[in-house]
């Protein structure tokens, strides 16, 4: 485990505490002020004014820290992984047999922070779907962001030599990358919720002719990181967008997920509908394909 060690002041160190105020807080050990949990560190403050980060994460916190001469709460710390300005990206429709694969990244300035808290706006997946296609939109106003959305036709034409997760890394990088573009440059704060290891994305990305690095990569990073959930919301919108699109393009009511109720929609649907329209609508390599064919064929 990597452990590292740095010397704040006390006014360092209650800026820190304010900081890691969404963290989950742990039993104060002895001589300490307060030890915060995240998801790849913990950091433990010291009494003696020693700074303490365990973890894989650890440098990365650490090092953030021991670049600024001074931890001024009061400056907006773009060195700080929960600093503005950020960069945050999110994807949706990957769990779900029908509807795209949707990619957002969204910049977030320090003078949006007030904005989109008052919208409510926290992981998708916690919201209703009502309440997203209502901020949504005054999302996408306001903040410089980058949608991708991969329909279903081009999707399996894609998946043809690339798998899940390579799309998810590609779409993830190009969203940066336009992100960069549109907003001249990006902030040192970028942060990907994390669906696969930091290495096997750069992995992936090999053959991009253009790769954005030093990113943050964190788990359950929508509930941490305001602009990893405006982009979840906006990716969220625009797959419900897209996934209204197909229903009434098909006069059909296509459940989400890739549950029981996926299988049987696919066998009602191939009994009006070609092989080359599901191939419009759903992820085809998805077992519920395979379940549900041999169904039909058994019939
Ligand atoms: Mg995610």
């Amino acid at each position: 485990m990597t452990v590292k060690t740095i010397p704040m002041t006390p006014q360092q160190i209650a800026a820190l505490k304010q900081k890691l105020q969404h963290a989950k807080e742990r039993k104060t050990p002895p001589y300490a002020h307060f030890q915060y949990e995240l998801s790849d560190c913990v950091i433990t403050a010291y009494e003696s004014g020693k700074v303490v980060f365990q973890g894989e994460g650890a440098a990365f916190y650490a090092d953030s820290m021991e670049n600024r001469p001074a931890f001024d709460e009061t400056k907006n710390d773009a060195s700080f992984p929960g600093g503005f300005p950020q960069a945050g990206s999110d994807e949706v429709g990957t769990g779900d047999y029908f509807g795209p694969v949707v990619v957002c990244a969204c910049l977030l300035q320090p003078q949006d922070a007030a904005f989109v808290q008052s919208l409510g706006v926290q992981d998708s997946k916690a919201l209703q779907d009502a309440h997203i296609r209502n901020i949504a939109p005054l999302l996408q106003e306001r903040l410089c962001h980058s949608l991708l959305i991969l329909d279903n036709a081009r999707y399996n034409q894609v998946h043809e030599q690339n798998n899940m997760v390579a799309i998810k890394c590609k779409l993830h990088n190009q969203a940066y990358v336009h992100l960069q573009r549109k907003a001249n440059g990006l902030p040192p704060n970028r942060i990907i919720d994390q669906f696969v290891q930091e290495k096997s994305y750069y992995r992936y990305l090999r053959d991009q002719p253009s790769v954005i690095r030093d990113i943050h990569f964190e788990t359950k990073a929508e509930n941490k990181y305001p602009a990893v959930a405006c982009a979840s919301v906006i990716a969220r919108y625009a797959f419900l967008k897209a996934f209204d699109q197909l229903c009434e393009r098909y006069a059909f009511s296509f459940p989400k997920g890739a549950g029981k109720q996926v299988d049987e929609a696919i066998r009602t649907f191939l009994q009006s509908h070609s092989m080359e329209d599901l191939r419009q609508v759903a992820k085809l390599h998805f077992a519920n394909t395979k379940k549900a064919c041999l169904s039909v064929d058994q019939k």
